[in-house]
């Protein structure tokens, strides 16, 4: 028998089987963000402010991403900055412009939780949970993202084995929560030219190992703007099923992130780009949905 030079083996060598586990359930799993469908033949496209910082700048990024053809919006209401005194989030204020401008574009939304006392106030307001690279191992959250009933983002670790990856993501299936997406979004190494390595190799591993969704955040993973199209179109071409980015309507004057955002002119362009790629691998990124939410 071949044995596989990685030692990959999906539950840490532990003989319980798992859920994640493409050996467990061979099909892909289709993930349904309140009709929009992540893990077919299709790709998924995300893209929103890093946090949401006013109506204005919500309003009018949404509003231009969805004519550039996204799908999902994203945008963090609470944030986990490194430093305490940079800028932490709107809170609930910045779910409820979340919320409207949801109903307005009819793009689902998604958002990130840090504390299991968020999950249920977050879940009000928002059509997928997203768990952060940073707690990618607080377990009592993965626990409660299982209970909730919410399509579940979760970000690789940025120090996480992809074994250590899928035994998180076993958490959030395990309690009842199959609605699961991966998202590789770079890893801590001692490269210092980005401010994370974009691990692309990834995504081929995990399609192989799990059924899940597997997507891609170029935006954290290189953390610079001009190489975050490059990076979108190589993560399309290695096969994700979709990409998650940050995009700004001034990312100079962007309170998070803003080096690594793309403005909407260049969102624009790189969404045509990707529909190239993409017909180049045999698939097609999703038309956008026409109806409201
Ligand atoms: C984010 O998506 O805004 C974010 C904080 O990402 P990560 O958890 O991957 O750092
Ligand atoms: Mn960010």
């Amino acid at each position: 028998m071949e044995t596989n030079p990685c030692n990959k083996s999906v539950n840490g060598g532990s003989t319980i089987p798992s859920r994640v586990s493409r050996k467990t359930k061979p099909t892909d799993t289709i993930v349904n963000i309140n009709g929009v469908k992540v893990g077919g033949s299709e790709i998924v496209v995300i893209a929103g402010p890093c946090a949401v910082e006013s109506r204005e700048q919500l309003f009018e990024t949404a509003r231009s991403v969805r004519k550039s053809g996204a799908h999902i919006l994203r945008g963090g209401a609470f944030k986990p900055r490194s430093s305490p005194y940079s800028f932490q989030g709107m809170g609930e204020e910045g779910l409820k412009l979340l919320y409207e401008i949801r109903k307005e574009t009819g793009m689902p939304v998604v958002t990130e939780v840090m504390d299991t006392r968020q999950v249920e106030m977050v879940a009000q307001y928002a059509d997928m949970i997203q768990i952060g690279s940073r707690n990618m191992q607080n377990y009592p959250l993965l626990k409660e993202a299982g209970i909730c009933r919410k399509p579940v983002l979760l970000k690789r670790g940025m120090m996480a084995t992809i074994d250590e990856y899928l035994m998180a993501a076993e958490y959030v299936l395990s309690h009842g929560n199959e609605q699961v997406i991966l998202c590789e979004r770079g890893i801590r190494t001692f490269e210092t030219s980005t401010r994370n390595t974009l691990d692309l190799s990834a995504v081929p591993v995990l399609k192989r190992l799990t059924h899940l969704p597997v997507i891609v955040d170029p935006s954290h993973g290189t953390g610079v703007r001009w190489m975050v199209p490059p990076m979108a179109k190589a993560a399309v071409a290695v096969g994700a099923d979709g990409l998650i980015m940050e995009v700004h309507y001034n990312p100079e004057s962007a309170l998070c992130d803003g080096y690594q955002s793309l403005s909407l002119e260049e969102f624009d362009s790189l969404m045509c780009d990707l529909r190239k790629i993409a017909q180049a691998v045999g698939r097609e990124i999703l038309a956008p949905k026409t109806t409201a939410i």
